[in-house]
């Protein structure tokens, strides 16, 4: 779930203050080894919606999909109850699902999913008091060309982020790739990826545009949710009259993709110096056996 951080300077955004973002808190192997377990749960529970999105279906059944696999596995929805922090209402379900014009913070409805939907699916566990936060974008049944693209264009460029994701580089270098990547798109900047740990929302913020070198160092043991949210038209967004919905401001469609990863250096890092990417989207993609971000359309998962 992504945070929503600069209402001051985006009015669509709700407003959203220091309480749940504290100091960075840099994580230990054993914490690392927590998160890694509830995020690798996120992806299975993703999986598990993943298999039941076609036409037809609701968000509102997914939800509860979600919210059984969660719970049967000993954890708890982490979205559920959760409030903002603007005094507003907390957020109703265990999913965000966020349908074609939707970019995060759906609240599911019981409104058939139609052919040729673009379903975002933001999911949060707490498993063992650590979170896992992770978000994919389905496709109901075929996309259209152009909806495609976007998927590819946001997968991509969260893949840009996380390569740039080294200690000693900074957000902005996160940020600055994502943006770079994605451009010709709409940037969402009225929300961002974020630390991740105790809480789901914890420092520092990571948003999906920047300056190379600016921002919050990055360090080993670090963890945080590098989350594009990508618009075909104008990164403009509006929220809901519900408190949580935000929408383009244009209407046109929007993408996103969310992984949680862990900064590595000194003994910890791999040889090859990138960051530990904590969730997985591989069974998400060996129940869809179709990847919406794939250059032809249906790729078989193995
Ligand atoms: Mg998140």
């Amino acid at each position: 779930m992504s945070s929503l951080w600069s209402a001051l300077r985006r009015k669509a955004a709700r407003t959203f203050f220091g309480k749940a973002f504290g100091m960075v808190k840099l994580k230990s192997q054993r914490e690392i080894d927590l998160l890694r377990e509830s995020a690798r749960l996120v992806s299975r529970a993703l999986a598990e919606v993943g298999r039941r999105v076609e036409p037809g279906a609701t968000p509102q059944e997914l939800d509860g999909v979600a919210e059984t696999f969660i719970r049967d596995h000993g954890a708890e929805p982490a979205f559920l109850g959760h409030e903002a922090g603007d005094g507003g209402d907390p957020f109703p379900a265990t999913l965000c699902t966020s349908v074609n014009d939707a970019v995060v913070h759906g609240i599911p409805s019981n409104e058939p999913l139609e052919e040729g939907d673009l379903l975002s699916v933001d999911c949060g566990v707490f498993l063992n008091r650590y979170v896992g936060d992770s978000a994919y974008t389905f496709a109901v049944g075929e996309l259209s060309e152009e909806d495609r693209r976007l998927c590819r264009v946001t997968f991509e460029g969260m893949h840009e982020g996380i390569a740039q994701a080294i200690a000693g580089q900074r957000t902005g270098d996160i940020g600055a790739a994502v943006e770079q990547h994605c451009t010709g798109y709409g940037i969402v900047e009225a929300l961002c990826g974020h630390g991740v740990g105790r809480d789901l929302w914890e420092k520092p913020q990571v948003p999906n545009y920047g300056s190379p070198g600016e921002g919050t160092p990055l360090r080993e043991g670090l963890v945080c949710c590098v989350e594009p949210m990508i618009n075909h038209g104008t990164a403009e967004v509006t929220t809901d009259a519900d408190g949580w919905t935000v929408r383009t401001a244009d209407g046109r469609r929007s993408a996103h993709y969310e992984h949680m990863i862990a900064v590595r250096a000194g003994e910890r890092a791999p040889e090859d110096g990138k960051p530990e990417i904590l969730s997985t989207f591989e069974p998400i993609e060996r129940a869809i056996g179709t990847v919406p971000y794939r250059r032809s359309g249906h790729v078989a998962a193995a």
